[in-house]
């Protein structure tokens, strides 16, 4: 077989690519490393799209939650790894898990089933230096190809662990205790929100961070060493009472308009993406428990009632500087024949990898076909999520991101909470119906995955 593209890494993002590829026609070699004596620190298998950890893919809500929407609209795209985790579901209320074996045996089944991919079990060391690839090779990038990436992309924009610092809805952040401004601000600049602390809030929470139920490290996480550049806040805390205020918490130069005077200490948020809807609570990264997370920092003034777009975390996580690196269409400024996808790109979770992996593959195959699509609208949870990957994140503190309402243009009209998502998803629709009619006709159709029937016929017309 003549191959038309190169997809680097079976897992959910490269299988999916390689199945929106292989529908529309075009010829795919799927490298998969497991398989081949390699693995990596997660995985247990050699089966396409493992689930390494949760069986969860989350809300299956397409009304109220934005991943139940993303969800909604891949089905809609004839996504692969919706297609089977639908068919392979287990009862999770409104979630949508899944058989972890039957759904990774079935999307290997119909990958190793496709008469246009050849799946070879190899690992690659390097990026292809022609042809279309797409690299998607996750979180655990084997360290040889990492090195290849970091040499292309220059390595301060391949990072190899998260910091996540909890990230806050703008809109459920009270204003009346916080206010804008930055350091010394002589009034130009505002640039942060600022949640002042006295001492006795200060040293409460202070007491909370050393009590709270951490998350333990994993051994192979434990061994890492990004330990000093990306302190957790709670073992600072550690390192003395007063070390956060020295620290990221240090309120100097930020006059309290309603006492004129420097709080004892201040937790500071920075806007983290170009809406202005996230904030990301600034020196924040945490291996604290989830639900620890969300009682203590809810006693920080002016974030008693902060609904957590993310919350924070530290892991083991290759990414590159995608909001830097990667064109609106995923492909590498630098060397545009290559795409990324999936987890590697910045987003996170199986879910939104998955999601990334089957833009990656539809734009592709419009690039083989010779028919180039638009991205889908920033209206829709599959444009959301590209446009933030792609540049509307902050490059300089950019970190991994699941799909949320935050990334979406904001909804003009003030509505309540509930109404509001509701305007979210019904708005989505109507973008997603309008960017699939828009469409040229070669492309229109996407893939209908059968999984329990045999593979159907390629929706495309096969590239010429
Ligand atoms: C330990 C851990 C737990 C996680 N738990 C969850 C969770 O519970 N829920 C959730 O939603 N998300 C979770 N994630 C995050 C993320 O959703 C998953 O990692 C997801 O699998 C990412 O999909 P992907 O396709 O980008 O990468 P992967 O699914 O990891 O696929 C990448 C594939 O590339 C292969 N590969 C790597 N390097 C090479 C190479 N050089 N040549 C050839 N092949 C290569 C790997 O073997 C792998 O099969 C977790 C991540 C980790 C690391």
């Amino acid at each position: 077989m003549r191959h038309e593209v190169h997809i680097i890494g079976g897992g959910l993002a490269g299988a999916e690519a390689a199945w929106q590829l292989a529908e529309a026609g075009v010829q795919v070699r799927l490298s998969e490393m497991r398989g081949s004596g390699e693995t990596t620190a997660a995985h247990h298998t050699d089966r396409l799209a493992e689930l390494v950890c949760s069986n969860s893919f989350r809300s299956d809500d397409a009304e109220r939650n934005a991943v139940g929407l993303l969800h909604a609209e891949m089905r809609s795209l004839g996504s692969l790894i919706l297609a089977c985790g639908d068919a392979h579901k287990v009862p999770a209320g409104s979630a949508l898990a899944v058989d972890r074996d039957g759904f990774s045996e079935a999307v290997t089944e119909k990958i190793a089933s496709h008469p246009n991919i050849d799946i070879v079990r190899e690992r690659v060391d390097a990026l292809p230096l022609s042809g279309l690839a797409i690299v998607a090779t996750g979180p655990l990038t084997a360290a040889t190809l990492a090195q290849s990436i970091g040499a292309e992309t220059g390595s301060d924009a391949l990072a190899f662990f998260d910091a996540i610092a909890p990230i806050i809805h703008r809109e459920s952040i009270d204003m009346d205790i916080c206010w804008m401004a930055s350091r010394w601000d002589k009034g130009e600049t505002k640039d942060y929100i600022n949640c002042p602390m006295t001492k006795e809030q200060y040293l409460a929470f202070h007491q909370g961070l050393l009590d709270g139920e951490k998350t333990e490290f994993r051994e192979w996480e434990e061994s890492t060493p990004y330990f000093e550049g990306c302190m957790p806040i709670e073992v600072a805390a550690v390192r003395g009472v007063d070390t956060l205020r020295y620290g990221p918490m240090k309120p100097v130069g930020l006059d309290d308009p309603k006492t004129g005077r420097w709080p004892y200490a201040v937790v500071q948020l920075r806007q983290d993406n170009a809406l202005g809807t996230l904030w990301n609570m600034v020196g924040f990264q945490t291996k604290l428990k989830h639900a620890e997370q969300v009682r203590l920092f809810r006693t920080i003034p002016g974030l008693a009632n902060a609904r957590f777009a993310r919350l924070g975390g530290l892991h083991r996580n290759t990414f590159i500087n995608s909001p830097r690196l990667l064109d609106a269409f995923l492909r590498l400024k630098s060397a545009p024949h290559i795409r990324f996808a999936g987890q590697i790109t910045g987003c996170e979770g199986y879910v939104e990898s998955a999601a990334v992996g089957l833009l990656a593959g539809r734009f592709t195959a419009a690039d083989a076909l010779g028919v180039p699509i638009p991205p889908p609208p920033p209206e829709t949870a599959l444009g959301a999520l590209l446009g933030h990957i792609t540049g509307g994140a902050d490059a300089e503190t950019y970190q991994p991101m699941n799909v949320n309402f935050g990334l979406f243009p904001p909804i003009a009209e003030r509505t309540k909470k509930a109404e509001r998502k509701a305007l979210y998803t019904s708005r989505a629709r109507e973008a997603l119906a309008r960017w699939q009619a828009a469409l040229p006709s070669r492309v229109r159709e996407g893939p209908r995955a059968e999984v329990d029937g045999s593979c159907p016929a390629p929706a495309f017309e096969p590239a010429p």
